[in-house]
């Protein structure tokens, strides 16, 4: 049985997580092309207009594996960190009906549903409708589920220890490191959701540019969980979406560590969670002094106009230093 993973929105943090659970089922996986104008251009065609980037962007990577998968993994994720008043952002909540509603004679979409402050017996009801589907018994969908959350265990801890997502999945295989940088780089912070931060074609190569600038770059995946925790405690309020807690609670941190020489934060042109997100960020920054530039992305983002922004950005924080 071949399962379709869209290569976005949860495919970055949560990769693990999905692969060792249709594996540990016996499914053979199915993952989506890289992100192009073509997956772009068809997202474009069946999301509706208002659509943030990502949401668009899903559309596409789901018409990219319609045809070569039995099923379509679109999870309905709600929580997975058992924090009480935290779920994903409402568009995540509506993606299954939203892909459902726009997009005709795709394969039957495996809409599992994903709360991890549900009681045992509603999380049992679930694995029995899954079940239904895969035709697996309800036992053996919960023991997959079981070992994948391993499997994202050991993933994070891999991300904690400096590796971006493409690259901690490349080192459980392949052993690979991290490129070498200059002897006293510029750091810079990079903050922003893992769909848009790890996929090259949303954000116009802004990774790739910054390592070829040989700046050391650090993301909200690298700060280990305890960290994260103390931080929003520091806060007045925690925000209402896991993604944007992790950018938040994450920007706070480095905005904290001397050894960082600015902060950009990644954003998406029209994201709702993002107008407090972005506000947030830009306040504690400039109360510590510490450099912010906004990136803001959506379908018309050229690479000229990000590489001029992250030049100039850049030039200005080796003035700082006294390097120009
Ligand atoms: S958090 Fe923002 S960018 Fe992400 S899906 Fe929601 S609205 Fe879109």
């Amino acid at each position: 049985m071949k399962i379709g993973i869209p290569r976005t929105l949860t495919y970055y943090a949560y990769k693990p997580l999905w692969e060792t659970f249709f594996q540990d089922l016996g499914c053979e996986i199915v993952v989506s092309e890289k992100t192009s104008k073509g997956i772009l251009d068809k997202g474009v065609e069946f999301a509706v207009n208002d659509a943030c980037i990502p949401i668009k962007l899903f559309h596409g990577h789901v018409h990219n594996i319609g045809n070569r998968a039995d099923f379509i993994f679109v999870p309905r994720l709600i929580n997975l960190t058992g924090e009480k008043t935290v779920t994903y952002c409402p568009k995540f909540l509506g993606l299954t009906d939203m892909v459902r509603a726009s997009m005709p004679d795709l394969p039957p979409l495996l809409d599992f549903r994903i709360d991890l402050r549900e009681k045992w017996k509603a999380r049992r009801r679930e694995y029995e409708r899954l079940g239904c589907l895969l035709g697996m018994s309800p036992g053996r969908i919960g023991h997959a589920f079981r070992s994948a959350k391993r499997a994202l265990r050991s993933y994070r801890r891999r991300l904690s220890h400096g590796n971006d997502p493409e690259r901690a999945v490349a080192e459980l295989r392949e052993h690979t490191g991290i490129p070498s940088l200059p002897s006293r780089p510029i750091t810079l912070a990079v903050v922003g959701y893992p769909y848009l931060l790890y996929d090259d074609f949303v954000n116009a190569g802004l990774m790739t540019k910054l390592y070829n600038m040989g700046i050391r770059i650090l993301t909200p995946e690298m700060v280990p969980e305890r960290q994260l925790l103390i931080k929003a405690k520091g806060l007045p309020k925690d925000l209402f979406w896991t993604f944007s807690n992790q950018v938040v609670r994450s920007a706070i941190y480095y905005i904290d560590d001397s050894r960082v020489d600015g902060i950009i934060h990644v954003t998406a042109f029209g994201c709702g969670p993002d107008s407090m997100v972005g506000k947030l960020i830009e306040l504690e920054a400039k109360q510590r002094g510490v450099p912010y530039v906004l990136i803001s992305l959506d379908e018309h983002t050229g690479e000229a106009g990000i590489l001029t922004r992250l030049e100039a950005f850049v030039d200005m924080l080796r003035y700082r230093r006294g390097e120009l």
